[in-house]
């Protein structure tokens, strides 16, 4: 079957998509039109980690540009392969320091991670979480209990962040019953949800969705991550359009990643899609040093002063904070932008 014949038979079935992903380097070339060859040792590198691209993110690529931005996030490469100083599998302490429970990560005051899902809809392969042991981390049901249980006597927790993975992975009856839960902690006043799925298969904003996180009496915030301006269209605008009808915020975070969106002008056009679809730039991480990873990184002087070109040419509400996220401090940090003389 073509990638053509598989999208049509899919069409508005997220987790027929979803099933249909790309998930060979040469496949994924061929779609494109491009030379395998051109990326290495792509077939060692998806054996590190796997290739993973549904067709609805693949459909937003440019065919025959082995540059293209979106194509970069996720094509397995033979760079990746290249030992490189101070990455390593678990660059911002997760596994080591802050895992208290099962599925629970908890670094910050007032909120909490719960890890509701173990893989991702696409795999990126700049991703800090490529070497995590979701294994032991996706939840069964009855860790799911347990970690409520823990939320429950957790005093000073306010806002839950559904992550992953990816949480919207989780069916939407799961999720219903997951915030049925939720809504009933006194003292929890937002709920968070972290995903990459709505920019990547966008049929994945179902009707039973939107009905498990519209909940009165929890605020909910949906922190979106697109990393680059070809990656929202019409289909995304739409599944953004359709959780705002519901009240919910839309952020989005954002990597900054060398050769994807390293330039004002990458910069600006992610902030301009992101606000056609109603979203606001919320961070801009550093690349977190993971093992695999070192190609995409981007110094620390050259990204604020990226930062500092946007903030000559966007709105305040349409510049992100550039962070980075440092093992064992109680925030992100954020790094100053560097003006323009
Ligand atoms: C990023 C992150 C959060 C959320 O941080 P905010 O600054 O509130 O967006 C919470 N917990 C962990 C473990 C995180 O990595
Ligand atoms: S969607 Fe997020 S968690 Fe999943 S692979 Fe991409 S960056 Fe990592």
């Amino acid at each position: 079957m073509t990638v053509d014949v598989i999208a049509a038979a899919a069409v508005g079935d997220w987790q027929a998509q979803l099933r249909a992903a790309i998930t060979s380097p040469a496949q994924l070339a061929a779609a494109l039109a491009l030379d395998p060859a051109h990326f290495g040792d792509s077939a060692g590198a998806a054996a590190d980690f796997a290739l993973r691209v549904p067709q609805p993110f693949l459909a937003r690529m440019r065919r025959g540009d082995p540059d293209d931005p979106l194509l970069r996030q996720v094509m397995a490469a033979g760079v990746e392969l290249q030992a490189a100083p101070g990455f390593n599998d678990d660059p911002v302490g997760e596994v080591a320091e802050a895992n208290p429970r099962p599925g629970i990560v908890r670094k910050y005051a007032g909120r909490a991670l719960l890890l509701v899902a173990g893989g991702c809809a696409v795999n990126c392969r700049y991703c800090f979480r490529r070497h995590f042991p979701y294994g032991e981390n996706a939840l069964s049901r009855a860790e799911c209990d347990a970690a409520l249980t823990w939320l429950a006597d957790e005093d000073d927790i306010e806002e839950l962040i559904l992550s992953g993975g990816d949480p919207l992975l989780a069916g939407d009856r799961y999720l219903a019953e997951l915030v049925d839960a939720l809504h009933r902690l006194p003292r929890l006043k937002t709920l968070r949800v972290h995903t990459r799925l709505p920019v990547v298969i966008p049929d994945r904003v179902t009707a039973g969705l939107l009905d498990a996180l519209d909940r009165d009496g929890l605020r909910t915030v949906l922190v979106l991550h697109a990393n680059h301006g070809n990656e929202i269209d019409r289909a995304v605008q739409g599944a953004c359009e359709r959780l705002r009808g519901r009240g919910i915020t839309l952020l989005n975070q954002a990597v900054l990643l060398a050769g994807v969106n390293d330039s004002a002008d990458a910069l600006a056009g992610l902030s301009d899609a992101l606000w056609d679809a109603g979203v606001l730039p919320y961070y801009l991480h550093l690349l977190d040093p993971v093992r695999g990873a070192a190609h995409f990184a981007v110094p620390d002087d050259r990204a604020q002063r990226l930062v500092g070109e946007l903030a000559t040419r966007k709105p305040g509400y349409l510049v992100p904070r550039l962070v980075r996220e440092v093992p064992g401090a109680a925030s992100k940090r954020e790094l100053a932008p560097a003006y323009p003389a």
